[in-house]
């Protein structure tokens, strides 16, 4: 039986981060041989001007989390780690950012690595007897920031801002 995925607060197996790791290593290594150009500007973040929502693997928010533990700030539909237009977190991001880009050339390729992906992150996620869900990023990370504020009632209303 799966046990339930505590995603706040809480380590994940150093395994199951290992592997989680090698994925998105794995993943780069294909996106850098693809034509996909990113031009820097940030737009592909920008949730609200693009009306885009962006979803993830309770998995993948586990292991943001991991290494943020902190509350974070709600920002309307924007990505917490959204700041100046740049991504603040880019070792844990899930693949939905990884393979999202605004040149759209390379947009089946993507895609295809997307699902194929996501599909072995559903492969360790069984492995390890997890959980699975896939729910939209954003709110996945806030609702973990809700069971830690509710854990640790001391850190109720900290800044977030890691760049401080
Ligand atoms: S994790 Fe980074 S790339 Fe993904 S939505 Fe947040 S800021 Fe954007």
């Amino acid at each position: 039986m799966a046990r339930a995925l505590k995603a706040s607060g809480h380590r994940l197996p150093a395994d199951l981060a290992r592997d989680i790791e090698q994925l998105y290593e794995g993943l780069s290594k294909e996106i850098s041989h693809l034509e996909a150009t990113c031009l820097g500007r940030g737009d592909c973040c920008d949730f609200d001007r693009r009306d885009h929502r962006l979803y993830a693997s309770s998995l993948e928010i586990a292991y943001v989390r991991e290494a943020h533990p902190e509350p974070l700030e709600r920002r309307g539909s924007l990505c917490p780690f959204w700041r100046d237009r740049r991504c603040t977190e880019r070792d844990r991001r899930p693949l939905g950012c990884r393979t999202y880009f605004c040149d759209r050339r390379a947009r089946d390729s993507l895609q295809a690595l997307y699902e194929e992906y996501h599909g072995r992150l559903r492969e360790i996620s069984c492995r390890y007897g997890y959980a699975w869900s896939y729910e939209p990023f954003v709110e996945g990370l806030l609702r973990s920031t809700e069971t830690i504020r509710a854990e640790r009632p001391e850190q109720a209303g900290a800044s977030s801002d890691r760049k401080g």
